[in-house]
């Protein structure tokens, strides 16, 4: 019996969506960042770069501002659709 190979790729989930590779449901893009909806049950919008960094202290000084600018917008955008008293960066 021939041995059968299997090959297991790891990528990143974020990478893949900003590469168009996976479907999502965009509620935000411009040049740095993006934030999809999330498809679980759970109420999440996370928002990443669009350049992958493996942690966040590997974010590049010139992109802290507009990176998190835009989690700040979203986060008030969230609010006021929602009617929450807060969102949390957990
Ligand atoms: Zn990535």
């Amino acid at each position: 019996m021939e041995a059968r190979r299997v090959i297991l790729i790891l990528t990143c989930l974020f990478c893949e969506i900003v590469g168009g590779r996976i479907a999502a449901r965009l509620v935000f893009e411009d040049e740095v960042s993006l934030a999809s909806r999330s498809s679980s049950r759970f109420s999440a919008l996370p928002v990443d770069s669009k350049e992958h960094y493996e942690t966040l202290a590997d974010l590049p000084e010139n992109l802290i501002e507009p990176f998190f600018k835009n989690a700040q917008l979203l986060s008030r955008a969230v609010e006021s659709a929602t009617a929450a008293d807060g969102t949390s960066s957990r």
